[in-house]
């Protein structure tokens, strides 16, 4: 049955995405009607407002969300994001993503989603360290390393997992290290989960491109977002002998057909704030980089970026989505038709919330590993979930991210399935 197109409004909320991605999968599963109804609504959700002491004086008011989708599988997971435009529909639509990414790669997670209302550029350290800490106590009823584990995502970091870690530590009155993922090695971070994100978006483009019998070499990858996902996965695709022909942050994008060399634009972008003026390169728009004509395109920043308006000027033979949610299922369609193969979300990213399993685990064992058994084990679980959404691909006849979800959301339901309804 072919799917509607929507009005404008509906393309741009993701949450109204996640649940025709739902819809979609429900209906190649033939999901049972009552499990399909738990799937649509997330379990919990908090909103708090909270006063943050600011450096001039005075207090300001922030809000902030912690959603917990599903916990059909195991403890609630996944990231907190800083960001101004945040709101409760979008928090809902990432942690059912959440939901649906940690079943794929067989992790015993749920799907969460946390999201302060904030631009933290704006913010002193001082007071992103004091948003951090109240934001960690509001939602403390919910987290916990056996209830709800948060993580990075956009506009937090290393040493934001550090003062949660912290925070909710001097709350119990001892060090919890398994509470949060992402946390610097020095406090039980786990090797290997800074890059962990990138270098699983490369390891299963290059499971993609075995797919066609082709590799790495020399092919040409754009690259939206330099941060955490796009700044790594720009490094590792370098590494692995393609040619990073451009790349964007947020401020705009820099071309170069004959390839850019990443190592000296990731000095560049260090020093400089930015990958704007990287030296033989030419400045490109942000919309212009995603229809440059390339083999492979990585949308590595926000969700919404490739919709109906935009995706009948893709130029890409394949797009890995680095983000969460960056395709609309509009998009989708669109890109379907032009044979454009589209590498989900939930596979094509789940490098992060592994290699974030992998440090909870040594936290619970205060038993480390190297980066080269993080890295092995990590190559070992995306290979395998590759294997089995091509295969979920083949039998269903339908696209990967159909696909991805199906199995994905396959494991949830039948998790909910079996333990069965309470009461
Ligand atoms: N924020 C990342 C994601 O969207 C990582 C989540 C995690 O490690 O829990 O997958």
């Amino acid at each position: 049955m072919p799917e509607k197109m929507t009005t404008v409004a509906e393309e741009t909320n993701p949450y109204q995405n996640a649940l025709r991605q739902l819809e979609n999968v429900a209906r190649v599963l033939n999901l049972d009607d009552s499990i399909h109804g738990v799937l649509q609504k997330p379990k919990r959700e908090l909103t708090v407002h909270f006063p943050v002491s600011m450096d001039g004086g005075g207090t300001r008011m922030f809000t902030g969300y912690r959603v917990q989708h599903n916990t059909g599988r195991g403890p609630a997971k996944g990231g907190l994001r800083f960001h101004p435009d945040t709101d409760l529909d979008e928090v809902r639509a990432l942690a059912m993503w959440m939901t649906w990414k940690c079943a794929l790669v067989n992790i015993p997670f749920g799907g969460a989603k946390g999201g302060v209302v904030c631009d933290p550029k704006s913010l002193s350290p001082a007071e992103l360290e004091d948003l951090t800490r109240r934001y960690t106590t509001e939602i403390s009823p919910l987290i916990g390393p056996d209830a709800d584990i948060p993580a990075p995502d956009v506009g937090t970091n290393g040493q934001i997992m550090a003062w949660i870690m912290d925070t909710y530590s001097m709350h119990r009155g001892h060090t919890v290290p398994a509470v949060v993922t992402g946390k610097p090695v020095s406090i039980g971070g786990s090797e290997g989960r800074l890059d962990a994100t990138g270098l699983g978006v490369v390891l299963v483009t290059e499971e993609a491109l075995k797919r066609r019998r082709e590799t790495l070499d020399a092919q040409r990858v754009v690259v939206q977002g330099f941060g955490n996902v796009g700044g790594a996965a720009a490094r590792y695709f370098h590494r692995h002998g393609a040619r990073v022909v451009a790349v964007s942050d947020v401020r705009g994008g820099i071309h170069n057909p004959q390839g850019l060399d990443v190592p000296a634009l990731v000095s560049h972008a260090a020093r400089s704030g930015s990958v704007l003026g990287f030296p033989g390169s030419d400045p490109i728009s942000g919309a212009a980089l995603l229809e440059l004509p390339c083999d492979i395109l990585v949308p590595a920043a926000l969700q919404g970026q490739i919709t109906r308006a935009n995706a009948d000027k893709i130029q890409a033979c394949m797009v890995v989505e680095g983000a969460n949610g960056p395709t609309t299922p509009d998009a989708d369609l669109i890109l379907r038709e032009r044979g454009i193969e589209v590498v989900p979300d939930v596979l094509a990213n789940a490098g992060g919330v592994t290699v974030s399993y992998f440090e909870w685990v040594q936290d619970l064992q205060s038993f480390f590993w190297t980066e080269e058994e993080v890295n092995q084990r990590l190559a070992r679980i995306l290979s395998r979930a590759s294997a089995e959404v091509w295969a979920a691909a083949e039998t269903h006849k339908t696209d990967l991210r159909t696909a991805a979800y199906a199995v994905g959301v396959g494991r949830v339901a039948e998790a909910i399935r079996i333990r069965g309804i309470y009461p």
